[in-house]
């Protein structure tokens, strides 16, 4: 098993390689030839098996359409739902590839690829259907844009967002047993990891 991380353009979206019996790609990024060109550099990209989108705003999911037909695409049906009611064209004018998930989750699946197993949790607020994926033998959280380090999280003024959903999936993912943090921006927390889940809940509960 082998987990790389690979920072995508536009916004630096923080896209998570793993490598195992099956092969997957959390979050795209929204440069097709970029992240196409930074996964030949482990894999080739039609050995990928699943690519899982942890919510459909731009900066992690406007690649996705390129790997249609190459990957199967999975996320969340609010998050479809929105994306397709916007008519593939972000809040900031960036117009997406069309495509269709072909796999449509509603939280609580349990992906297994071998030595790595990951549950899918949704986790509204930042987006709909924003989704974290947890590793429970390993402890470790993708969590998309709901939950940063330091105590940070996500903005909740995007279309959908809900600041009452925010807290209560901060709420959730302070119950479970995180050591290492994945999140969609910024750095990653190796150990501990549940102290800054703990910290962003505290700040999100005084200042949303
Ligand atoms: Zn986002």
């Amino acid at each position: 098993m082998m987990l790389r991380r690979i920072v995508a353009p536009p916004l630096a979206a923080n896209c998570y390689l793993i490598l195992d019996e099956k092969n997957v790609l959390i979050d795209v990024g929204g440069d097709a030839e970029f992240i196409m060109k930074a996964l030949k550099k482990y894999v080739d990209p039609k050995k990928l098996d699943y690519v899982i989108l942890t919510h459909s705003h731009y900066d992690h999911a406007a690649a996705a359409g390129f790997f249609k037909g190459v990957a199967k695409i999975a996320m969340h049906k609010l998050e479809y739902a929105l994306l397709k009611a916007q008519g593939f064209v972000s809040i900031f004018g960036v117009s997406f590839r069309h495509f269709d998930p072909d796999v449509e989750l509603v939280g609580g699946e349990v992906f297994d690829f071998g030595e790595t197993e990951l549950k899918v949790i949704h986790t509204p607020g930042h987006s709909p259907g924003s989704i974290c994926l947890y590793e429970p033998k390993k402890k470790w959280l993708f969590s998309g844009d709901t939950v940063f380090a330091y105590g940070s999280f996500g903005r909740v003024d995007f279309p959908g967002g809900s600041a009452i959903d925010l807290i209560r999936s901060l709420e959730i993912l302070a119950k479970l047993d995180v050591e290492n943090l994945y999140p969609g921006h910024e750095e990653v927390v190796e150990g501990d990891a549940r102290e800054h889940i703990m910290r962003s809940l505290k700040i999100a509960k005084m200042f949303l």
